[in-house]
């Protein structure tokens, strides 16, 4: 395995510059306090954050997640009763009902973005930090490192727990429910998982295991590029890239890219097939209700309708956002961004920046209803009584969601300061005088910010 070889490259020395995995721009980091963050002064993104926790808190935060996760997995999850009837889930159960129910892809999801990827992130933090608490270097630690940084954006309890809560909203005026100990425990489950996420500290982890930043001096009056230096993603150690933008990460080992290669093109094929898939997911029924003889299909739209006839209004807008409005909001955020890389004046970097980390951000929420589709249909299974069955339409609802996450994934918002830096250059301003004007005008920023150009200009 070519990482158990990588070493530092001494020949550079330690910096603490950094350039923008964002913009591109390259600044120096001030000195920082604990929990106090550097942004990027161009387009606000945050460089570096200062550990505020002790070191242990992570480890004894994902430990006491693992347990309450097993504790999940062993008890009854939810109850249902009808007529008399009555039926409880545990989770395995709920994982396997939508296979037996000829929905394989439900189970998948379920499995890796509620249970899977969730305990190896955690495994993945035990393992870390055990490494830094014996100080000792290991290529295997750092390839386990970059498999959690990808792994972030598809770690999902969180939504699976609203998924679940929105199912017994939805389900409450049909029958009585109870929840069982394992549904506590996955609550706290969920809620320890996202306190492990905010409270790991990269930047301490990845000085541990591949030695502080190490890189030539940059010129903070140019983009990293145009230097031949970019980000590393993983690490944000500035890398040394070749004429075609390519290079390997000398601290972590991972490849380097200048730039996403074909990002508009990629996000714009994603794009297109999410846009096709959105149209059956909207027609499509995404379950059937089957009680006594009657069979009731039910829409995403249907079902918001449903929740508002119950007079369930918060619950109603939630998956209204969640399901109609955001996947839309998405698409045409990224295909307005994609085409700012063509038509990038007039510049509002700011609005551009927030548009594009909002999209980021919101996108896996859109996962709400395919967990609502996968509760229900594990759930409710009374024979001939009541059952829900899922439908096609929840496939490619779900398909719209991952594929719309992708193409947030592939999208480089450096092109739009390429393109943006192309234009000025043609005006004959350079996109440097443009934001230093801006900047000193917008008045936005924070201490933080303050403190970071204070620090860059002695620098
Ligand atoms: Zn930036
Ligand atoms: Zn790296």
């Amino acid at each position: 395995m070519t990482s158990l070889r990588i070493q530092p490259d001494m020949r550079h020395p330690v910096t603490r510059q950094r350039v923008c995995p964002m913009c591109d721009t390259v600044s120096t980091l001030p000195e920082l306090a604990r929990g106090e963050r550097a942004h990027c002064r161009y387009c606000g993104h945050v460089l570096f954050k200062r550990r505020h926790v002790p070191i242990g808190t992570p480890a004894a935060l994902a430990i006491t997640a693992l347990i309450l996760l097993a504790f999940s997995l062993s008890y009854d999850y939810i109850s249902f009763s009808s007529s008399g009837i009555s039926h409880s889930i545990t989770l395995p159960q709920a994982a396997t009902t939508p296979m037996v129910l000829n929905y394989p892809v439900l189970t998948l999801l379920f499995v890796i973005f509620v249970l899977l990827l969730p305990a190896l992130y955690l495994i993945g933090t035990l393992y870390l930090y055990l490494i830094l608490a014996l100080r000792r270097q290991s290529g295997r630690a750092r390839y386990v490192a970059r498999l959690m940084h990808y792994s972030l954006t598809w770690v999902m309890p969180d939504i699976f727990v609203v998924g679940v809560l929105v199912s017994l909203i939805k389900i409450m005026s049909m029958a009585s429910i109870s929840v069982g100990i394992s549904f506590w425990t996955f609550c706290g489950f969920s809620l320890l998982t996202l306190l492990t996420v905010a409270h790991t500290s990269w930047n301490e982890i990845w000085e541990a295991l591949g030695g502080p930043c190490r890189a030539p001096k940059m010129d903070t009056s140019k983009r990293g590029l145009q230097q031949g230096m970019t980000c590393c993603h993983v690490c944000q150690q500035p890398g040394r890239v070749d004429e075609h933008g390519h290079g390997r990460c000398t601290r972590c080992n991972e490849v380097l890219h200048a730039r996403t290669r074909n990002s508009i093109q990629h996000t714009l094929a994603l794009l297109l097939v999410a846009a096709m898939l959105y149209i059956p997911s909207m027609l499509w029924p995404v379950m059937t209700i089957n009680q006594l003889g009657d069979h009731a299909h039910q829409t995403i739209i249907g079902g918001v309708l449903l929740l508002i006839g119950y007079s369930d209004y918060p619950v109603a807008l939630v998956i209204f956002f969640a399901s109609v409005m955001v996947p839309v909001a998405k698409l045409m955020a990224l295909l307005w961004l994609c085409l700012k890389t063509r038509q990038p004046l007039p510049f509002r970097y700011r609005n551009r920046m927030r548009l594009y980390h909002v999209t980021h951000f919101i996108g896996r929420w859109s996962m709400i209803d395919v967990f609502v589709v996968t509760v229900l249909g594990s759930m409710v299974q009374l024979g001939a009584l009541m059952a829900i069955i899922p439908e096609h339409g929840i496939v490619a609802f779900a398909s719209v969601v991952v594929i719309t996450m992708v193409a947030a994934e592939r999208f480089d918002p450096r092109l739009m300061w390429d393109a943006a830096e192309d234009a000025f250059l043609r005006q004959n301003t350079s996109l440097q005088e443009v934001m230093k004007t801006s900047h000193t005008s917008s008045g936005q920023d924070d201490i933080a910010d303050a403190a970071f150009d204070s620090t860059q200009e002695q620098g």
